[in-house]
């Protein structure tokens, strides 16, 4: 009955030291979120103890009934918050929701066409040392040189050309909206299933705020941890013809005993996903990162070589385009870092820099809109890393306006 610090004080100290480095900085990578104290909670319990091989009432272990109703919960919430068919909730991460809709569909060596990785998509569409790119024939289409846009003449032409199986859109980098009946009309046209990978802007479509893709797509796939802000995982949506196929290659096809302790956080993550206060962060989301594009794009800042892809955006995130910059994307994580403000470098589409140095920044805003930031806020961040990027700065002056910024917003307060 030991408390983590009184038996394993080594991790119990980098735990602590991990809530204080969330506390005093700005926590800006896209893909991360700050989950609610009742999630965390909800995956700290004796769930974990449970094996529940198999789905909801039908199960290859005895004991599980309280287990069978914390899934059928998170089934039935995440059908009804984005009008799904089927749900699959249990894949332990994006990726792997990724791979069982691929084994539930596909066989090896069928074709798939997902946007390449380096404008933006994601290793699991088709990158070549990634499973879906050694297992599958990997076909990419790209963002446009003029607008950074994505290129659907070019995407109707591959699929013509190479008669895909499977289409697949959605991105890891990307800062607008896809435009998914046209994908449909595309995959439609050679016979292809069309797959939309969800993961970064799925918060967005459960708050109203983006496109939903399930009415278009046979198969949607997310992560249950980035905009969705709830505990690491994935998740699959789909019509209900694939529901068997789909269930059958999370398990036994790919996984074993579910994580019935995440689910449970799941089924937490989806009931705060459907209520008005949520909407109202999604919308500082998104007001945030269209100020942080705005603001990055002033003459001054301009004037230091700095853009943004596509000239602003329509989500969470704010891709820096540092090409014509003497500063390179890893400088610029560096230099951000220095003044606590947490970014990724990220490649830009036809990077002359190398992949571990790249020319741009990837700056997501969901993490700070939870912990209740707005426009205001979001405009003295915004002004912050435009200084930070600038040739000259003053470090110690911008580290005092990232701690004004962390005092006012306290994060798990009762942690
Ligand atoms: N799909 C997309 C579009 C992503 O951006 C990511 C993660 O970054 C994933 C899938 C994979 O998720 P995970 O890291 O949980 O495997």
């Amino acid at each position: 009955n030991q408390t983590l610090g009184e038996l394993d004080p080594e991790v119990s100290a980098a735990v602590d030291a991990e809530l204080a480095r969330q506390r005093d900085t700005l926590e800006m990578i896209a893909s991360e979120n700050f989950a609610p104290q009742a999630v965390i909670e909800a995956q700290g319990t004796v769930l974990t103890n449970k094996y529940a091989e198999g789905y909801p009432g039908r199960r290859y272990y005895g004991g599980c009934e309280h287990v069978d109703v914390v899934e059928q919960l998170a089934i039935d919430r995440a059908k009804a918050l984005f009008g799904a068919e089927h749900a699959n909730v249990q894949p332990h991460s994006g990726a792997q929701a990724n791979t069982a809709v691929y084994f539930a569909l596909l066989k090896p060596g069928d074709t798939i066409l997902g946007l390449d990785l380096a404008h933006g998509g994601h290793l699991t569409h088709g990158m070549k040392i990634n499973y879906s790119g050694k297992i599958l024939n990997a076909v990419a289409y790209h963002v446009r040189d003029e607008d950074g846009t994505v290129d659907y003449d070019e995407i109707e032409a591959l699929a013509e050309e190479h008669r895909p199986k499977m289409i697949v859109a959605g991105w890891s980098a990307y800062p607008r909206q896809l435009d998914f009946a046209r994908f449909r009309k595309i995959a439609d046209s050679v016979g292809a299933l069309l797959m939309v990978d969800m993961a970064h802007f799925a918060g967005l479509v459960a708050a109203g705020l983006h496109p939903n893709p399930v009415p278009h797509a046979d198969v949607v796939t997310t992560t249950t941890h980035k905009t969705l802000g709830g505990p690491r995982g994935g998740m699959i949506l789909a019509k209900a013809e694939y529901g068997k196929k789909i269930n059958s290659a999370v398990f036994p096809g790919m996984q074993g005993g579910p994580l019935e302790h995440v689910i449970a956080a799941k089924a937490v993550s989806l009931r705060v996903a459907a209520g008005e206060e949520f909407a109202d962060r999604q919308r500082r989301t998104v007001s945030g990162a269209k100020l942080l594009a705005e603001r990055l794009t002033r003459p001054d800042t301009a004037e230091a070589g700095v853009k943004v892809l596509t000239g602003g955006t329509d989500v969470h995130l704010v891709l820096v385009d540092l090409v014509g910059s003497e500063l390179n994307g890893k400088e610029a994580e560096d230099r951000l870092h220095s003044v606590g403000i947490t970014v990724n470098r990220n490649a830009v589409p036809n990077d002359p820099r190398p992949p571990m140095v790249t020319s741009g920044l990837r700056i997501g805003t969901p993490a700070l809109a939870t912990r209740g930031f707005g426009d205001e806020d979001f405009a003295e961040v915004a002004d912050v890393i435009a200084e930070a990027l600038k040739p000259e700065f003053d470090a110690a002056a911008l580290r005092g306006r990232v701690q004004a910024l962390t005092a006012k917003y306290p994060l798990y307060p009762n942690l």
